[in-house]
């Protein structure tokens, strides 16, 4: 689930200077799940923007599986109150915002409403957290389902460094070190000789900037 936070209301209200026709565009997905982008808060941003004088022309939350793939039909179903409206504010991710603007055929100032911060699940406490970078090379079967790469601040692929504490991680002594929660995990399992291989370093190659696959 990519996990996103809505940007503070002062500074879309900022961004929409100028334009009073809005029409707004949620997420029935992750913005859902997060509470940034789903019915409920669209129809707040809605009553907000109202109350400032502003006229919203309209307003959709693209259902599952994602905005990105239903931005197309939404913009042909939403077609008079887009074409009606100054700008288009978008409560989703940056790829949601950045579907929108490729399949826009017509043009709309488009204010993002949402800071993409990561990707996570929800935790056993109920908070979103960051679970995967999306390293391009997956060492999880041999780190208990663990990340390193995302749950050790330094991203160390060979053991815990020299801070650790009592369990805890020297960064931020709230949380366990990744590679002791990874090194109890594999002990429990009877795979703690795991960690006799030295992994190489990583490939950051494959981390180059914009990545791209191929389906055939
Ligand atoms: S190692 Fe971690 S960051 Fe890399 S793909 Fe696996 S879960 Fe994601
Ligand atoms: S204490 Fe553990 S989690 Fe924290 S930086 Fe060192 S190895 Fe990584």
């Amino acid at each position: 689930m990519i996990i996103t936070r809505q940007k503070e209301f002062k500074d879309i209200l900022k961004r929409l200077e100028g334009e009073n026709k809005i029409f707004l565009m949620g997420c029935g997905e992750c913005s859902t799940t997060c509470k940034t982008g789903g019915e409920k808060e669209i129809k707040a941003a809605k009553e907000a923007l109202e109350k400032e004088g502003k006229t919203v022309t309209g307003y959709c939350v693209p259902e599952a599986p994602c905005v990105a793939a239903k931005v197309k039909l939404e913009l042909a179903k939403n077609k008079k109150p887009i074409e009606s409206a100054d700008a288009i504010l978008i409560f989703a991710c940056g790829l949601g915002a950045q579907s929108l603007k490729e399949n826009l055929r017509v043009e709309k100032n488009i204010h993002v409403g949402c800071d993409t911060l990561f990707m996570g699940a929800v935790d056993a406490s109920g908070a979103f957290f960051e679970k995967c970078s999306a390293c391009g090379d997956c060492v999880l079967e041999e780190t208990a389902f663990i990340c390193p790469i995302t749950r050790c601040p330094k991203s160390l692929l060979n053991g815990p460094c020299g801070g650790q504490d009592k369990g805890k991680c020297e960064v931020d002594k709230t949380r366990d070190c990744a590679w002791i929660l990874i090194y109890n995990e594999l002990k429990k399992h009877g795979k703690a000789g795991l960690l006799k291989t030295a992994r190489p370093p990583k490939d950051y190659s494959k981390l180059t900037k914009p990545r791209q696959r191929t389906v055939a």
